[in-house]
C-alpha cells in the first residue's frame, strides 16, 4: 500500500461520514455524554511503518469508554497473568453492555472482560492493592506512554456524570460481590472504573496507543514490548468475538477486524501486522456501538482489503 493511496481513501471516507445525515442517535444515560455535538467524524490510521493518515476531527478529544477496556485487560493480565480468567469469561455474550441476565445464571462471572459487568471485575484486579487514586493513575500513566502523549487526560465532569447515574453499573457490582466475584469495596471499583472510562483521546492518540495490538506486542517506534506476541494474538480475538457486544458478529461480517467500541463513539480497529485505526463519531446504532464508525471502517477494510478474513 503507497501511502498516498492510503491518504486518499482517508480523505475520501471522512468526506463522505461527514455529508450523511444519518448519524445514529447520542448516547444521554451518561447526561454529560448526552451534550456531545453528533455532527463529529474523525479517522486515523497509523501503519506499521509510521504512516499517519487521518481525517475529519482527529485532534477533537472525546470519552473513550469502554474502548478503555481493551487496555485495562492487558493491564490487568501484566499483573495477574492467566487468574484473571477465574474471574471473567472468554465468550461473546449476545447481550447488551450493560445486561445483567447471564451473572444470575453464571454465579457472578460475567461472559467476557469488555461487557460492563466483565470490565468492573477487571478493574477490581487492577485495584487490589493499591488506592483508587493510584489504580486510576497508574492506567491513565499506561494510556499515556503507549500513545506517547502526557497531554492525556481524564474529564472529571464525564465521570462525575457517570458516578451519577450510574444505577446500572452498581447493580452489576453489588450482584457480583453478592457471589463474591469481586474482592475491593464495590464503590472503590466503581470509582476507578467510572474515571478509566472517562479518559479522553483523539483519534490520534487513539490509533498510536493501539500500535502494540498490531504489531505483536510492541510498540514499533521504540522497540519495547508490551505484552507477549501471543497475549497480543488473544487479545485481538477477543475483540474480534466480544468488542462490540451484542453487534459483534455483524461487525466482523462487514468490518472484519479486532475491534473495541465504546459508547463515547469511539471504535479501535486493529489490522495486524498492518496497522492501528481509530474512529470516532458519537452517535451510536441500536447496539450502542458507532453508527458511523462502523460504515468508515467497513469503507476503509473494503477499499484497502484489509480484512483479517482473506489476502488483502
Ligand atoms: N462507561 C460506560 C458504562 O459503564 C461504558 C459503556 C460503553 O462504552 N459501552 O455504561
Amino acid at each position: 500500500m503507497i501511502p498516498s493511496t492510503l491518504d486518499a481513501v482517508v480523505t475520501e471516507i471522512a468526506d463522505e461520514m461527514r455529508a450523511r445525515s444519518d448519524r445514529g442517535v447520542v448516547a444521554s444515560y451518561i447526561p454529560e455524554l448526552g451534550r456531545i455535538d453528533p455532527n463529529q467524524f474523525a479517522i486515523t490510521v497509523v501503519t506499521q511503518d509510521g504512516q499517519v493518515a487521518s481525517g475529519g476531527d482527529c485532534d477533537v478529544p472525546f470519552s473513550i469508554q469502554s474502548v478503555s477496556k481493551v487496555f485495562t485487560l492487558t493491564l490487568a493480565l501484566g499483573l495477574a497473568g492467566d487468574r484473571v480468567w477465574n474471574r471473567v469469561g472468554r465468550e461473546p455474550s449476545g447481550s447488551p453492555f450493560n445486561s445483567i441476565v447471564q451473572l444470575e445464571r453464571e454465579k457472578g462471572i460475567p461472559r467476557n472482560p469488555f461487557i460492563n459487568a466483565g470490565a468492573i471485575a477487571v478493574t477490581d484486579v487492577i485495584l487490589s492493592g493499591h488506592q483508587p487514586r493510584e489504580a486510576i493513575g497508574e492506567i491513565l500513566r499506561f494510556m499515556q506512554f503507549l500513545a506517547d502523549d502526557d497531554g492525556i487526560y481524564i474529564d472529571h465532569n464525564v465521570a462525575a456524570s457517570e458516578d451519577e447515574s450510574g444505577f446500572n453499573n452498581r447493580a452489576l457490582a453489588n450482584f457480583m460481590k453478592g457471589f463474591g466475584v469481586l474482592d475491593n469495596p464495590v464503590e472503590y471499583i466503581l470509582g476507578v472504573y467510572f474515571h478509566h472510562c472517562a479518559i479522553a483521546m483523539t483519534c490520534r492518540q487513539l490509533a498510536t496507543a493501539g500500535r502494540f495490538l498490531a504489531n505483536n506486542g510492541v510498540r514499533p517506534e521504540t522497540g519495547y514490548s508490551v505484552v507477549t506476541q501471543e497475549r497480543a494474538r488473544r487479545i485481538n480475538a477477543i475483540m474480534l468475538t466480544c468488542g462490540h457486544y451484542d453487534g459483534s458478529g455483524e461487525f466482523a461480517y462487514r468490518v472484519g477486524l479486532p475491534a473495541k467500541s465504546g459508547v463515547g463513539g469511539g471504535i479501535l480497529a486493529i489490522v495486524p501486522g498492518r496497522a492501528s485505526v481509530a474512529v470516532w463519531s458519537p452517535g451510536l446504532d441500536t447496539t450502542g456501538n458507532s453508527h458511523l464508525g462502523r460504515i468508515a471502517l467497513e469503507m476503509l477494510t473494503t477499499r484497502l482489503g484489509w480484512t483479517i478474513f482473506g489476502p488483502g
